[in-house]
């Protein structure tokens, strides 16, 4: 049976707590590169951070910004064994494991859609015991020698701005026949907006009142929390009114002219089920 819904998220600061910034940034601030690498790495961030916060990071910005960071990383000799070590300090927000296993347990298929690189996600999904939940991951893919794991380059096709996120979160509904308005997403910036084209099927997380004000501009709802079970619940909420609205839709009369009788359609059957008689006073 085809779902009925998709999920997608956005991964940094958003399945991981914002205090990480990102999973880049954990992995070069602990002895991914070199000094130098470092430095250079700090001053491209500190340049491109403040614009990608506000949805406004150009195409051209996102690719100069990935490729010079990829390129540092293949400088600096920086293995996937490496990242494995670093990123065990790594935790997932508290409630993402239940999210998922709520997704699961409802065959509703999840993809993550990241500006991250696609080994780092799965690294930290593995070192947090959700290996291979996801059923899609969108992000830029490190091109790896086989030896010794070293990175040396990365996939030509990668998620490179917020815009584009909409472009992956649409392909993967596609894969399951889930039309564009059955896309529910969850992001933490500006640029998560962009994982559904329905406002209303977006929920913003924040960290504070000033990150909500600002992201309930572009998302349908915003909720201040550390943890994820206000997620759990949004998607719960979500599906429910939906079917709802489904089952009122489907409150019709009865074909037959003779009868004059409402009937519904059962949602777990797709078969006519008579409304029960009314009780008259
Ligand atoms: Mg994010």
């Amino acid at each position: 049976m085809e779902p009925n819904w998709v999920v997608v998220f956005d991964f940094d600061g958003t399945l991981i707590p914002k205090s990480y910034k990102s999973l880049y940034d954990v992995v070069d601030s602990n002895g991914g590169v070199t000094k130098h690498c470092r430095s250079m790495i700090i001053k491209m961030r500190e340049k491109y951070l403040q614009k990608a916060h506000a949805g406004k990071l150009s195409k051209d910005d996102m690719r100069d910004w990935l490729i010079k960071t990829i390129n540092l990383y293949v400088k600096s000799g920086l293995s996937l064994n490496k990242v494995e070590k670093i990123l065990k300090r790594v935790k997932l927000r508290k409630g993402v494991a239940e999210c998922f296993a709520f997704l699961k347990k409802k065959k509703i298929p999840f993809a993550i859609v990241s500006y991250g690189i696609r080994q780092f996600i799965e690294i930290a999904f593995k070192l947090n015991g959700l290996d291979g939940m996801a059923d899609k991951i969108y992000a830029t893919e490190l091109i790896i020698s086989p030896k010794k794991r070293t990175i040396t380059g990365h996939n030509p096709r990668v998620v490179l701005s917020g815009k584009s996120k909409n472009v992956f979160s649409r392909e993967f509904a596609g894969i399951y026949n889930v039309s564009p308005e059955n896309i529910l997403g969850v992001g933490d910036s500006s640029g998560d907006a962009y994982l559904s084209d329905y406002k209303d099927n977006i929920l913003g997380i924040a960290d504070n009142q000033e990150e909500e004000e600002k992201l309930k501009k572009s998302m349908g709802e915003v909720v201040i929390t550390k943890n994820f079970y206000e997620v759990i619940s949004w998607l719960k909420r979500k599906m429910r009114e939906a079917e709802n609205q489904e089952s009122v839709n489907n409150e019709l009369d009865c074909a037959d002219p003779n009868c004059g009788k409402e009937v519904r359609i059962c949602r777990n059957c797709d078969n006519f089920m008579p409304r029960p008689p009314k009780i008259e006073n």
